[in-house]
């Protein structure tokens, strides 16, 4: 859902070993379920606005996240294995118990398919996953043959040859190749070069000052010892070697750039030739490193994201220690595979996460497994998903929210008085351009080339990071797929992507609590129209989107006053943000948070135009639990952001994740806006009523 703005397809670099701290932190919409939470059980029914989540005694005209969900809140528990529970995780149990008889099905039926049949490969990775048996025996086993050509490492070629082989199967090293679209010529691809390579969540770990930031840095040197102690390595050598790669990795960091800078597009827009880039890292040979990656189309133009970073590495590359860098392969080699090895790795891997994300134990094997083999077979998966939840009846009455959302926003533009003609002529020509895909791929992805065995997990993951890597690798100079799907169908989420203009909401975020076919128009517009649907169409015009145009490029398409304006008024929203707590004493970022904010009150303003077009069309039902359908809509928004985080869950979310808290997601765009206030009574000098001086008037 909203929560990821620009989940763009899945890169060569990002596919393998996913640390599970990334899938603990992913942007969930999670929730949970106390012995006394008046509902979400995975066999209990959700609903786009559920009346017994409300605390009429709170005042909604002072905290309307506690009115709309105070209910719900005051009896849950966040599951021992969770760091958040809500919304998300409830669809997601919903979506992972279908999920699970599709696997199921697929394992007990594997024998009589025809070998080589994607249904027995889906059924042969999920069952090796499975099989903790095969997992505990081989014990470290399966990742002798990286660390055999990692101790062979005797000169700096090799040392990179070594690097693109681990990249290749999914290692996060230094930086990451990807063939994306480019960004002057959205109908091609290109090869990208992008910043990467550390362990802890983000390049700030490694720079901040004070006790907490010294705190982590103390338990990752412990977890880098602990990780290497279990690789077998004697304790003296191993707290050497911890060091070694916290003074690696933290020479990495210093070069990278921060998330906040690189929400600026033309901050990672540095299109050059292989000429260039052999000039700007030196040490690597460019062409044998490309032949390395398994590339064999010409790489003529790569596009730099970060040349700062590039340069540092190549320095690093010719200056520090082989022994240096061995130690820090041989790291993020084991770690990145953790959570697929013996219990011991598993262990290590979940407690250093959990420092992040607050989580007090695992997830149930079958979760984890199953989450991992949405991801790498997610397509073959996602057809027998879409047969068993979502009719083409559910995909038609989805779409029509959405294009009435599209008509809504087309209507703002037409009547937004900042906006000169120039610029609203693009920005309608913009809209009328944006795809949109609801439910499911229309061509589902080819696994003729995938391979799956028994035996260890972890070489399953690793062949099926070779795959993905393969399928796309060659891609620069290629058009651009516009099929292709960036998450897979039963995931709860959905995004915008800019370099295509496109919308995506999969099928598994297209349920209640989002949206329900049978349920009443305040809800559903407040809930999908609002929170989904509404919130992915404003990216395309947020701070970061409203700079590529119609066809995906990067360009200039805003006249300068109006440019202006947008600026202007964003900094109200900044500002806004910045001045709320996300947790202890940490305030929200109010310039990292800016895209997300800005899609939120855009997405509201249009949802609600939507709705009152729709109830002028369909005529105003009755008062439903009480409510008028402006005020559902407002409670169906809360209630999309039902979610209670844990502390550390929230201390990570400062640094690394674009969206505030959802408590602000809902109080603060709602607090800007006069319709709310009438809906609710709310009157001038209340908490929820900000003053007019301070409202941004953007959409
Ligand atoms: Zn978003």
């Amino acid at each position: 859902m909203p929560t990821s703005t620009l989940a763009a397809p899945r890169r060569p670099g990002a596919a393998l070993l996913l640390p599970l701290l990334l899938l603990a932190l992913a942007p969930a919409r999670a929730t949970a379920q106390g012995a006394t939470t008046p509902l979400p059980a995975a066999d209990q029914p959700l609903k786009v606005l559920d009346p017994a989540f409300i605390d009429r005694t709170a005042n909604a005209c002072a905290d309307f996240m506690q009115y709309a969900n105070g209910a719900w809140l005051a009896h849950d528990t966040i599951p021992a294995a969770y760091s958040s529970s809500g919304v998300t995780r409830d669809m997601s149990d919903h979506n992972e118990l279908v999920v699970r008889s599709v696997l199921d099905d697929a394992v007990a039926q594997r024998a009589a398919q025809p070998e080589g049949s994607t249904p027995r490969k889906l059924g042969t990775f999920y069952a090796s996953c499975m099989d903790s048996t095969a997992i505990e025996t081989a014990g470290l086993a399966p990742l002798r043959p990286w660390l055999r050509d990692i101790d062979a490492i005797t000169s700096r070629p090799r040392l990179v040859q070594t690097i693109a082989a681990l990249q290749v199967s999914g290692v996060n090293l230094i930086f990451r190749y990807s063939p994306d679209v480019d960004p002057h010529d959205a109908a091609h691809y290109m090869a990208w070069l992008y910043q990467g390579g550390l362990g802890l969540p983000d390049r700030d770990y490694y720079t901040n000052t004070g006790p907490s930031a010294d705190s982590t840095r103390d338990q990752y040197l412990e977890h880098l010892t602990r990780v290497f102690r279990l690789s077998g390595e004697p304790a003296a050598a191993a707290t050497r070697d911890a060091h070694q790669v916290m003074r690696l990795e933290t020479e990495l960091a210093k070069a990278s750039l921060t998330r906040l800078e690189q929400r600026d597009p033309a901050a990672t827009d540095h299109p050059m030739t292989t000429a260039s880039l052999a000039a700007l890292a030196p040490a690597i040979t460019w062409p044998r490193y490309f032949r390395s990656l398994g590339l064999t189309v010409p790489v003529a133009r790569v596009n730099v994201a970060e040349p700062d970073f590039v340069r540092r590495v190549s320095a690093l590359l010719r200056t520090a220690p082989l022994a240096q860098w061995k130690a820090y392969l041989r790291y993020h080699a084991v770690a990145e595979s953790a959570r697929w090895l013996s219990t011991p790795f598993v262990a290590e891997d979940f407690a250093f996460s959990a420092h992040f994300s607050g989580a007090k134990q695992l997830l149930p094997r079958w979760k984890r497994c199953l989450r991992e083999t949405d991801g790498d077979l997610g397509e073959a998966l996602g057809q027998a998903y879409v047969a068993k939840t979502f009719p083409p009846e559910a995909r038609a009455r989805a779409r029509a929210v959405i294009d009435d959302i599209r008509a809504a926003f087309a209507e703002r533009l037409r009547h937004l008085t900042w906006m000169s003609d120039s610029t609203r002529t693009q920005a309608l020509g913009k809209l009328a351009q944006m795809r949109e895909k609801v439910g499911y791929p229309d061509q589902w992805r080819d696994y003729t080339r995938l391979v799956a065995h028994d035996g260890p997990f972890i070489l399953n993951v690793a062949r099926a990071n070779a795959f993905e890597w393969q399928r796309v690798v060659n891609r620069p100079g290629a058009a651009v797929d516009t099929t292709e799907w960036g998450i897979t169908v039963p995931t709860v989420n959905a995004y915008y992507d800019p370099s295509k203009n496109e919308m995506v909401f999969p099928a598994g975020a297209l349920v209640p609590q989002t949206f329900d076919p049978t349920a009443d128009d305040g809800a559903n517009y407040g809930s999908l129209g609002g929170s989904w649907a509404g919130h992915e169409l404003t990216h395309g015009f947020d701070d970061e989107g409203r700079h590529y145009d119609a066809a995906g490029n990067l360009r200039d398409w805003w006249v300068a006053a109006d440019s202006a304006h947008f600026t202007q008024q964003a900094d109200l929203v900044a500002r806004q943000f910045d001045g709320y707590i996300q947790v202890d004493t940490l305030h929200t970022n109010g310039k990292l948070t800016l895209g997300e904010n800005i899609a939120d009150f855009g997405g509201l303003l249009t949802g609600y135009d939507a709705l009152e077009q729709a109830l002028q069309r369909d005529g105003r039902p009755a008062l439903i639990d009480g409510y008028t359908p402006e005020q559902r809509f407002f409670l169906g928004y809360a209630q999309s952001w039902r979610v209670h985080n844990r502390p550390e869950r929230l201390r990570t979310r400062v640094t690394v994740d674009p969206h505030a808290p959802e408590n602000w997601r809902v109080n603060g765009p709602l607090s800007n806006i006069p319709a709310f206030a009438q809906a609710f009574g709310c009157k001038p000098g209340d908490p929820m009523v900000r003053a007019a001086d301070s409202i941004p008037h953007i959409w």
